[in-house]
């Protein structure tokens, strides 16, 4: 009986650990960025208005909110960059629907395929490393190249959004 007591104790006191902040933080589950293996998260002057808490346009700053200073993510080496791929024809025109497969250029052969939206862009999210990209669009050509995905240790605003650092390429696609 005592015994039923302590573990009910302890479930309880288990649930109400749950519900604290930090442990919702540390979860992700209040919209926080995910962090990766190496990543430092850091109260730093904020860098998107120098700390003067007004960007140039005279608005307050959505990254600080007019604090001067916010919590950013120091990047370590494996957070991922978000590839973010355009696929043009061979007269430059965006191609919807066209097929964009990444995979590491040695070991995991595994692929991760995405299709292009209306505006022919793809986005791939990849730690840093060595990569092989190859795209098809049926009837129009395809292209293979390989990618280079470098460790950008640069803050990045601690939000659930615009969490990793964009790598920007355009991939023109040959018959
Ligand atoms: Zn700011």
């Amino acid at each position: 009986m005592l015994f039923a007591t302590k573990q009910r104790f302890l479930l309880i006191l288990a649930v109400i650990l749950m519900l604290t902040p930090a442990f919702l933080l540390s979860a992700g589950l209040l919209g926080r960025a995910p962090m990766f293996d190496g990543d430092e998260r850091k109260e730093m002057t904020c860098i998107v208005c120098d700390g003067v808490g007004r960007t140039a346009s005279e608005e307050s700053c959505n990254t600080c909110r007019g604090r001067g200073v916010a919590d950013f993510i120091l990047p370590g080496p494996n957070r991922p960059l978000q590839l973010v791929g355009t696929v043009l024809g061979p007269d430059n025109k965006p191609i919807e629907g066209a097929e964009a497969a990444a995979r590491q250029a040695e070991g995991d052969q595994t692929e991760l395929i995405m299709t292009t939206n209306h505006e022919g862009q793809f986005g791939i999210k990849l730690p840093p490393g060595e990569y092989v990209v190859r795209v098809r669009a049926e009837g129009i050509g395809s292209v293979q190249e390989s990618l280079l995905v470098e460790h950008n240790p640069e803050p990045l605003p601690a939000k659930s959004y615009e969490t990793h650092h964009k790598i920007e390429k355009d991939f023109k696609l040959q018959k």
